[in-house]
């Protein structure tokens, strides 16, 4: 049995976040339902395409918002997930909530469905900053929902933030710090913000019409104070913008950088899964249409690389994609690199033998000389991990890996 992670995605938002290029948006209650099935058909059809060898290790609803679907649509969903595939006995569940989306009652249903840990969109503790942000809840409500999280049973929750807004002081920043901490949720999450293109908040920037943005070197301090404040409330940092109490690291994330292999399910959710990356259709039509009300027996695969499949299978394997791309041994080897080195513990250097028998030295001897002589990574008891002068710097370091 290999382990799975399974990634689930409900496209779904009470109304469009300023800042936010994600696939989302607002729906009615019947575009909702029609969806949530659908999903369930993919999670079925995806089941008979892995046909049980995988054991799932961790379960992520992401969005969107995920708990805009009714608590018995989130429990359907979860039921079918079981159903279809093997959970291993103690098997994380995450799901991404945002305040003003859930009461202490559906809260209490999310817990009973299967649903052990939350991840809360918070990003700010400061009403004028949620404002800018166009976020729907006050820093009140957000505070509101992690404390109703516990009441219900949840122990182990995490709060994302959101730093270099515009406009935002050192001391600002280091309130909603200091807020988040203090509600002492297991995991916190910060990310810079980045005006993407086509946002109405990126608009705003070029008209004029948003106070200044920090700049690189208040960014780069904002980032080291999250590190000394948050360690002194008892979080490490254990990848770049992750930060955990011992024991409560992301395992579901923890995959990603690991390269688990993961399948990720509805709307423009990305897989990869026997060497293969892909990406569902991101066109609601499409897939509405190909997982709704039709019958599917007569799908067939053409052209696909997963030959050795069950008929039932060949319904998730000829679903519509936007991208397919089968990753040779030198992606692979890249993405080990760069997608281990996100973690602070790096990457192994016997590991990366194992997995493709050849040294990290002989792969990448030049570019591992240059950046210890440039003191962004360090080597150390066979292990590869970028500094702190290497994390600052960390795109730029990564890209050298691609081969
Ligand atoms: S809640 Fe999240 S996914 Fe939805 S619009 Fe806001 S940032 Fe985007």
């Amino acid at each position: 049995m290999k382990n799975l992670s399974l990634y689930l995605h409900i496209p779904f938002c009470v109304r469009k976040c300023r800042y936010c290029d994600f696939l989302s948006g607002p729906a009615d209650e019947a575009a909702r339902q029609r969806y949530a099935k659908a999903l369930c058909r993919e999670i079925r059809a995806a089941g008979e395409f892995c046909r049980e060898k995988e054991t799932v290790t961790t379960v992520y609803l992401g969005g969107g918002t995920p708990s805009v679907l009714a608590p018995v649509q989130i429990r359907k969903i979860l039921d079918t997930v079981r159903e279809c595939f093997s959970l291993e006995e103690n098997v994380e569940i995450t799901m991404e909530i945002n305040p003003g989306t859930v009461t202490e009652e559906d809260l209490r249903s999310l817990r009973a469905a299967g649903i052990n840990r939350l991840s809360v969109g918070v990003q700010s503790f400061r009403d004028d900053e949620l404002k800018l942000l166009g976020r729907i809840h006050t820093a009140e409500e957000a505070k509101d929902v992690m404390r109703a999280a516990r009441r219900a049973g949840f122990s182990n929750l995490s709060l994302d933030l959101i730093s270099a807004l515009p406009g935002q002081k050192l001391e600002d920043f280091i309130f909603n710090l200091e807020e988040a901490a203090a509600l002492r949720p297991e995991h916190i999450s910060v990310y810079s913000l980045i005006l993407e293109e086509g946002t109405p908040l990126a608009r705003m920037a070029q008209e004029g019409q948003l106070p200044p943005l920090p700049g690189d070197e208040l960014d780069r301090e904002m980032y080291h104070e999250t590190a000394k404040i948050l360690a002194r409330h008892g979080y490490h940092r254990y990848e770049i913008s992750n930060y955990a109490m011992d024991g409560f690291e992301s395992r579901h994330n923890s995959g990603y950088w690991t390269g688990r292999e993961y399948l990720g399910l509805g709307l423009g959710a990305s897989s990869y899964f026997g060497g293969v990356r892909f990406r569902g259709t991101a066109s609601m039509g499409e897939y509405l249409g190909y997982y709704g009300e039709k019958d599917l027996s007569s799908v067939k695969v053409e052209g696909t690389d997963f030959s050795s499949i069950s008929q039932e299978g060949t319904v998730f394997a000829d679903a519509p994609r936007e991208e397919m791309e089968q990753l040779s041994e030198e992606d692979r080897m890249a993405e080990f690199m760069f997608l281990g080195l996100r973690m602070t513990r790096g990457v192994s250097e016997n590991e990366f033998l194992e997995r493709f028998g050849a040294s990290m030295e002989d792969i990448y001897g030049k570019v591992l000389q240059r950046h210890l002589a440039a003191g962004v990574i360090e080597r150390t008891d066979g292990r590869v991990f970028l500094t702190e002068r290497g994390i600052d710097v960390s795109n730029a370091v990564m890209a050298d890996y691609l081969l």
